[in-house]
């Protein structure tokens, strides 16, 4: 993908762009403007809702359950159920969708998103 461009609001010139995370500062070399802004991950712009989908498991642990009873706040016979049977565990936008994928890898929980996931 090409590289934006940024023009300089006072004179048109094409401004010298420093990126320092997570601010972007823009220096006109021209008139000496100076912008700082925030750069964007895409993961940040997308607007997808993202659905996690449990794969079913004959024996979930006791924190597996526990796990599931904190995202989505259903008491401990239902995060069981839903572990055992599989089925949509939250739908949510992409940020919040790799927090919880995060989880659920580290408590070797098997699921998958829909639409495909890309971060
Ligand atoms: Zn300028």
């Amino acid at each position: 993908m090409e590289e934006n461009k940024y023009i300089c609001p006072k004179c048109g010139t094409e401004m010298i762009a420093v990126y320092e995370k997570p601010a972007l500062n823009l220096t006109c070399p021209k008139c000496g403007c100076k912008i700082a802004t925030t750069k964007w991950e895409d993961i940040d712009l997308d607007d997808t809702d993202y659905k996690i989908v449990l794969k079913s498991l004959a024996h979930p642990s006791m924190d597996q359950v526990k796990l599931i009873s904190n995202l989505t706040g259903q008491n401990f016979i239902a995060s069981k159920r839903l572990l055992e049977n599989g089925g949509v565990l939250l739908s949510a936008k992409a940020i919040e969708i790799r927090e919880k994928k995060k989880l659920l890898n580290e408590n070797d929980v098997d699921f998958s998103i829909s639409p495909e996931f890309p971060y």
